[in-house]
Order: structure tokens, then sequence, then C-alpha cells
């Protein structure tokens, strides 16, 4: 094993350790294949499943995997009209599972995220009977000052040029902590305990994944 491997997987162990006295289900997997054979595994035949805006988790072949599982999927990708996203947006409340990433996660088991519209960090909050996150070691920061720092400073201007959203981030890839109208940092969340007890299960990845 290389040592970044070994490092990755050491401090895995640690965060998975921290997460678990936080109330949450966790764990580590080295590789992409990994996580996803586990997310099928923590899913029940005849689930109802959805996930958010995650360029990680169609990367790395997860939404893909789930749809070919013959999960009953609400995928926002596939909706017509913006009409339609939203009605998969409100379904998302319901579903058994809902998958997303996160833009930062500290060594002590704290999730960060920002959003633009809610909706995300609204199905992470409540709603979704169970929340599993996929999180890549490239987005294990220090401390929750440091999640949050990673979360306004590159995962929301990268996205902002994935979407070609007109923020002042998008156009000098700083954040100017602004009031646009399209900011995607309107709701910042932290998420420091599961509740209910194992709600939401954090799966680690020991490779780059997403912003
Ligand atoms: S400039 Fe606005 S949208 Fe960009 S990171 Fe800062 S607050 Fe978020």
């Amino acid at each position: 094993m290389r040592a970044n491997e070994e490092r990755n997987r050491l401090l895995g162990q640690t965060i998975v350790r921290n997460l678990e006295r936080r109330h949450f289900d966790a764990c580590y997997c080295s590789t992409s294949a990994e996580a996803i054979a586990k997310v099928l595994q923590l899913m029940p035949e005849g689930s109802s499943v959805t996930w958010g805006g995650s360029e990680t988790i169609r990367r790395m072949g997860l939404t893909k995997a789930v749809h070919d599982a013959g999960y009953t999927v609400f995928d926002r990708d596939l909706a017509a009209t913006s009409e339609e996203a939203v009605t998969i947006y409100r379904q998302a409340f319901s579903c058994d599972f809902y998958i997303s990433s996160a833009n930062a996660i500290s060594e002590d088991g704290v999730v960060v995220n920002v959003d633009g519209n809610g909706n995300r960090v609204a199905a992470i909050t409540w709603g979704p009977r169970h929340v599993i996150f996929i999180i890549g070691m490239n987005k294990v920061t220090r401390d929750v000052e440091s999640a949050l720092a990673r979360a306004r400073s590159t995962a929301a201007p990268i996205n902002t040029q994935r979407f070609d959203i007109d923020t002042p981030c998008r156009k000098d890839g700083v954040c100017h902590n602004c009031k646009s109208d399209d900011c995607i940092c309107s709701y910042i969340h932290f998420l420091r305990l599961s509740r209910p007890a194992h709600r939401h299960t954090v799966i680690l990845v020991g490779e780059e994944l997403g912003f």
C-alpha cells in the first residue's frame, strides 16, 4: 500500500470513530467501486432513492449503478422541465434514501455544505428516512472553520464555473461574500449530530472525488 493510501486509511478510520460519537453510521472504503457496493448493500431491494446535485456521485458511477439495480429512483437529471425538477425535489422528502456528497468534512466529523435554493440541505436535515453521504478524502479538513473555508473558497467557486452562474466568484475564483440573486451560499449547513441517531451514514472514499 502506498504511503498516501495508508495515510487516507488511517485518517479515514479516525473520522469514522469521530462520526460514530456523533451518532452517525460511518465506514471507510478505499475505492469508488467499494463505496458503490456498500451503498447498494445498505439499501434494501424495493427502496425509493433520490440524490442531490452532486458531481461526485455521478462521476463515480453510483447513479447509474442505482438505476441498474432496479430501485424506484426519483432522478432530477431526467426531468424534462424545471417544474418537473421541483416536483422531484419535493418527492425527495418521502424517499427511503437520499444520496449526497458534501462540500467538506472536518476531521472531528462535522459535515459542511453550502446551498443556493436549500433543497439539498433541507433533505439532509429532515424528510428522507436515510441520508447517505459519499465523501472523497480530498474534502477532509482540519476543523470546522477550514471546512467552511473550503466550501466557500474552493467548492462554491468551482460550482459557479460548472453551472455558469452569475456570481463574483465565477469571475475571479474568490468568495466575495456576495448577496447576488444567484448566490449558491444562501444556506450554510453544519451537520454536527445525526438525529435521529443513525439516520445519516457517511462513506469516506480514499480517492479524489468531486470538488
Ligand atoms: S461569491 Fe457568493 S456564490 Fe461565490 S462563494 Fe462567495 S458567497 Fe458563494
